[in-house]
């Protein structure tokens, strides 16, 4: 019988055989994609006796055209009921007084550590030498800094009352009629994120965690953001973690946490990924080095994600990509990114041998060529497969 996943008073999650998932099938070409990684994972949870009870919910056009609302009160009660849940893309409503349906997914429920696996697959086109050395985990801030959305338009009365404001009380210089954005990064939302990355690398054995900042510029947020993190370190997991300062590169057994500048780590992650494990990082940072990484392993048609809120045990996992709505209902893009979301779904319930199964059958279908059109015109002597095609030659080699 299907039941509910709940979270132990000790914050652990509780995960039935056949637990109830939502999902969002996802506006565009999440028609395409979302059922062909629906068969993956129904067919690799079968081989270990377990059964996901999907539960579908509206949000984005779906939602709209069915509802009159791009996202209806009880996907939330949903999302917030059955603690996981998993969703293709969405369109941006174009005045439809959201700034962006995931922003507000993650708002709402408080989804504060965008986490991005980045990894390179055998067979998988890619521009640099050595992809295979990429592997690292994004750990992105998802409450606070410029994405927050604190933002005045120059000319208008807020802005220049701010402006104001900060010429007479702090002496700031500030030109007439610029546009002014808040970024605030505190204490509690950089330690709550930093601590998830620390526990994933324990969890994961992972052998380092990078904070990512710009704090030789921006010294009191992203700045403080690495301190707070160095504290963390000491606060609550020196047994197992120490930082580059304390132990001088040479960590033993333990997670050597280190920090780095921003414009660095992005050429750094380029020209010597093996140095990179897991990163913590504030939100714009996050946003610009998911990107770049996931262009090294393949793009984003393959690139999955997770928004997750460690404390409430709430979890949405998403396909990285936009609707590419040119595509739409052709049954061509390449399911990838929200199967390989489905298969961090699958970890993060602790199905681990399923999801390996999924990662080794899309491993070694790419391996023989089968590939969808985007990994297709990269590759030589590849034999292009519909989106449907492509995850049943997955499901062939489970
Ligand atoms: P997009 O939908 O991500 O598409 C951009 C390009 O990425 C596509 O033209 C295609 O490149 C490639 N691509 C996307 N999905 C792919 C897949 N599954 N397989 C292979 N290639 C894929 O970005 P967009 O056109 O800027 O945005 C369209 C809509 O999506 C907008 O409404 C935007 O707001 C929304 N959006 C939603 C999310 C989300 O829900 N997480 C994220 C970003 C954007 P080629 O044409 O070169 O093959």
């Amino acid at each position: 019988m299907a039941e509910k996943i709940t979270m132990s008073a000790d914050g652990v999650l509780q995960v039935p055989d056949s637990p109830i998932i939502p999902f969002i099938e996802g506006d565009g070409t999440g028609i395409d994609i979302w059922p062909a990684a629906q068969k993956v994972l129904d067919a690799a949870a079968k081989k270990y006796g377990k059964r996901v009870q999907w539960h579908e919910v509206l949000a984005g056009e779906k939602a709209f055209n069915e509802t009159g609302n791009w996202l209806p009160e009880e996907t939330l009660v949903a999302f917030r009921e059955y603690l996981i849940g998993i969703k293709g893309p969405l369109t941006t409503p174009i005045g439809g007084g959201f700034r962006s349906l995931n922003v507000a997914l993650r708002q709402i429920l408080d989804l504060y550590a965008c986490v991005r696996p980045v990894r390179w697959f055998q067979g998988v086109p890619s521009p640099v030498k050595h992809p295979e050395l990429v592997d690292m985990v994004i750990f992105r801030e998802n409450s606070e800094d410029v994405y927050k959305g604190l933002e005045l338009a120059a000319g208008t009365k807020e802005a220049d009352l701010l402006i104001d404001f900060v010429r007479e009380n702090f002496g700031w210089d500030v030109r007439d009629h610029s546009a002014l954005g808040l970024k605030p990064i505190s204490e509690f939302g950089s330690k709550r994120l930093i601590r998830a990355a620390l526990n994933y690398a324990v969890e994961r054995g992972r052998e380092g965690v990078m904070l990512v900042h710009k704090g030789n510029i921006q010294k009191y947020t992203e700045g403080a953001f690495m301190k707070w993190g160095y504290e963390l370190v000491k606060e609550e997991f020196d047994d197992v973690a120490v930082s580059w300062a304390d132990c001088h590169g040479k960590p033993g057994s333990k997670i050597l946490v280190q920090d780095v500048i921003a414009d660095i780590a992005l050429q750094q992650v380029l020209t010597r990924p093996a140095e990179y494990d897991v990163i913590a990082t504030m939100n714009l940072n996050g946003d610009y080095m998911s990107d770049a990484l996931a262009a090294q392993v393949g793009g984003i048609g393959i690139a999955p994600g997770a928004n997750i809120n460690y404390v409430t045990g709430h979890g949405i996992f998403e396909a990285t990509h936009g609707t590419a709505p040119k595509y739409a209902g052709q049954d061509k893009v390449n399911p990838g990114s929200v199967l390989l979301s489905g298969v961090l779904m699958f970890e993060h319930l602790g199905w681990i041998d399923a999801a390996n199964d999924i990662v080794k059958a899309l491993e070694a279908t790419i391996a023989e060529g089968i590939v969808t059109y985007d990994f297709a015109r990269l590759m030589e002597g590849a034999t292009e497969v519909k989106c449907s095609e492509f995850a049943s030659a997955i499901v062939d080699r489970l």
